[in-house]
């Protein structure tokens, strides 16, 4: 059971101590207790954790200051929606998210050289985009690629951002030493950005790295689904992020590994952004530039990349993260799908057109009800 107080009680308000002195008559309940700050409202909630047919849910509700008890079926507790919560929103260096924002984080797939990172921030600020992505740390298949600066290039890295106004960078983590060390970049540099914690399909379910990520407040984190796991495996994984006390967590769609998905590097999976958006509180993100693993074009000339970006986002995704790059065929990590710098602009037109739709079409069908 989840116990949702009223929006103005705190920890520190009487109905939550009489709460709890209530919830003592079941001594084998684990009680938790998780506050979330978001955009619209604070949340205080307290999890019921074990059996708990013998609680009253009417008993609960009737007491000062509930607003709600809900029985919960499904095992990810705190990013499920359970039918009825609310989006675990929240605001992160001025920007919001949640299931209704849009965001793009466009970039490099891996930091390689000053130049290149200063050529792509510049690109973004001129088309008024704010986020970025760009990976210092790279999982690679072959210990013999190349692995990324790591932490060698955070501080240059970070300046710049800070001199094209880019307020966000998502960036992939592979270890809990690496938040240490972004966040020890950022320090040196005097913040001059945000970091979104990026935790990789590799790692899906690294759970002591989800744990790591969890534990921390400073940063928010994209969670991408593992591409071999059922949705319901990564919702589970997420809720580990959450279970730690961090629930700022963007969901992220990249396909999933078959050879249905051939010649593409995995199928898409964006037919999951409404499912993952009805399940869980989280804003969802998707990902078209690593299932897809080309910038081929179609007969129509436009590139399945740009197809797949649309099939996200006209499904209603809250997030789209994409790779480009100055010089794809100079790129040191996925120059195949890097998408040419140059083509920033027409690629921005065509998303923002795609989401328009997406909003024109819901007003319709919710007008239609
Ligand atoms: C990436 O975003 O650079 C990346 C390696 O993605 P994924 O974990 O989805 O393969
Ligand atoms: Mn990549």
């Amino acid at each position: 059971m989840i116990i949702i107080m009223e929006p103005h009680i705190t920890k520190d308000s009487p109905e939550f101590q009489s709460l709890m002195k209530y919830l003592e008559r079941f001594p084998h309940l684990k009680i938790k207790v998780m506050e979330h700050k978001g955009v619209t409202r604070n949340l205080l909630e307290i999890h019921l954790i074990g059996e708990d047919y013998m609680v009253s849910s009417e008993e609960i509700e009737s007491l000062q200051g509930v607003e709600k008890a809900i029985r919960v079926t499904a095992k990810y507790r705190l990013i499920g929606k359970h039918g009825i919560l609310g989006d675990l929103d929240f605001e992160y260096k001025g920007i919001q998210f949640n299931q209704d924002s849009f965001h793009i984080f466009a970039g490099l797939c891996a930091v390689d050289t000053y130049e290149n990172v200063e050529k792509t921030f510049k690109a973004l600020r001129d088309n008024n985009v704010c986020c970025a992505r760009m990976g210092a740390y790279k999982p690679r298949t072959s210990p013999y690629d190349f692995q990324g600066h790591r932490k060698q290039c955070l501080p240059w890295l970070f300046e710049l951002a800070g001199k094209y106004e880019i307020k966000i960078i998502v960036m992939e983590v592979l270890a809990p030493h690496h938040i240490d060390e972004i966040r020890e970049a950022l320090e040196l540099t005097g913040n001059p950005c945000g970091v979104i914690l990026q935790t990789g399909t590799r790692n899906a379910q690294n759970f002591e790295l989800l744990k790591a990520v969890g534990k921390q407040q400073d940063f928010p984190i994209l969670y991408k689904r593992g591409y071999g796991l059922a949705l319901e495996e990564s919702l589970n994984a997420a809720e580990y992020i959450a279970s730690e006390g961090n629930t700022k967590i963007i969901f992220c769609l990249r396909g999933v590994r078959t050879h249905l998905g051939d010649p593409h590097r995995s199928l898409t999976d964006f037919a999951h952004v409404p499912v993952i958006k009805r399940l869980t509180r989280l804003p969802v993100c998707v990902d078209p530039s690593h299932p897809i693993g080309t910038r081929m074009k179609s007969s129509d000339g436009i590139r399945d990349i740009y197809h797949v970006t649309a099939q996200g986002v006209i499904a209603g995704a809250n997030a789209v993260l994409v790779e480009f790059h100055p010089e794809p065929e100079k790129a040191l990590c996925d120059g195949p799908q890097a998408i040419p710098l140059t083509e920033l602009p027409l690629y921005l037109d065509y998303v923002y057109k795609v989401r328009e739709t997406y909003l024109e079409l819901k007003k319709m069908v919710n007008q239609n009800k």
